[in-house]
């Protein structure tokens, strides 16, 4: 084990955060974890991480902080509120935050990290709860090149991390993401249901479509789930819903209409409100199924 490993002090132990600790205990590196939920925090402490009492106690005994939290708020509070990231660290600490937030929170943690003199980037992930496993998260960072440098052996035993620009730019690249994936997913859902309807069956629909320029990833890992009615997630509706409101508000800040992420929005608030938000995001199928008073199922 290389003794000039930084000490790293992870908040958030919930479906990534655990993963995530456990491929950075596994590459020798020094883990001090934080969670508001004290179960959270067992197992990965059984595996050899040090339990903190608090996020500002985490970041003052850390070289690098990295979070990993549900939403914007979550993330305001575990920086900015009381026993806070920034109450406990010291200048010159590496903080990442790589939950999904809005751009604007990213750069406005950053921009209050960087008066107590901690560089800050943003560096959501994609690739779910299995790449978090796999240690194969696809890895969005913004920030400054240097603090790149220096987190880019850290970001290894997670994933590929991929500089895409200044604060808040892994953020908007995460936003990117998430609407080609929730319009792709509706689009996918108002095909099946209408060639189903139809009378095709809609094995034989993802199968043909999977050979043309249709195909893709979410045809590809979610189409056969969908007509096997295999809504387990997987992404969780009631996520992807937060990423809609995070998508609706970028678009809102920075004078970008959103026509098609504001539908998929609606359709996704229509599955919660029908109380399908622990469904994969795939469910989103359901919403358009009771529309048309029809359900797509494979026929043999
Ligand atoms: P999760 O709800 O399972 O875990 C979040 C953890 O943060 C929980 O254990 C919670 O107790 C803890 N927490 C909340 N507020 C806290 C605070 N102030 N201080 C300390 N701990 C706090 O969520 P998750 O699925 O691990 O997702 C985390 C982030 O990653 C989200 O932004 C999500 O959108 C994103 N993400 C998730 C997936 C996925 O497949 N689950 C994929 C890509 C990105």
């Amino acid at each position: 084990m290389d003794a000039v490993k930084p000490t790293i002090g992870f908040i958030g132990l919930g479906i990534m955060g655990r993963p995530m600790t456990r491929n950075l205990l596994k590459a020798g590196y020094t883990l001090r974890v934080y969670d508001i939920v004290p179960a959270a925090m067992e197992e990965i402490v059984q595996a050899g991480a040090l339990a903190g009492a608090s996020a500002a106690d985490v970041a003052a005994q850390a070289d690098v902080v990295i979070t990993m939290l549900p939403d914007s708020p979550d993330v305001e509070k575990a920086y900015l509120g009381p026993q806070g990231v920034l109450e406990g660290v010291r200048p010159g600490t590496v903080l990442v935050d790589m939950s999904t937030i809005a751009p604007t929170m990213a750069q406005k943690v950053a921009q209050a990290a960087a008066a107590k003199g901690c560089p800050m980037l943003d560096a959501p992930v994609s690739g779910g709860d299995v790449g978090a496993q796999k240690g194969t998260l696809s890895i969005m960072v913004g920030g400054d090149e240097e603090t790149f440098a220096r987190m880019e052996p850290i970001f290894a035993p997670m994933g590929k991390a991929v500089l895409c620009g200044e604060s808040g730019a892994g953020q908007v690249v995460k936003a990117c993401n998430q609407i080609l994936v929730a319009v792709t997913l509706v689009g996918m859902s108002e095909a099946l249901v209408l060639g189903s309807k139809a009378g095709v069956d809609p094995a034989k629909i993802v199968q043909v479509l999977s050979g043309g320029l249709a195909r893709c990833g979410v045809l590809e890992n979610r189409g056969k789930r969908v007509t096997e009615r295999d809504f387990a997630p997987g992404f969780r509706i009631r996520l992807h819903y937060k990423d809609l409101n995070i998508i609706r508000e970028a678009g809102r800040a920075y004078g970008v209409p959103l026509p098609a992420s504001a539908l998929a929005h609606e359709l996704f608030g229509a599955a919660m409100a029908a109380g399908r938000g622990e469904l994969d995001h795939s469910g989103v199928i359901t919403v358009l199924e009771d529309l048309a008073r029809t359900e797509v199922k494979k026929k043999s």
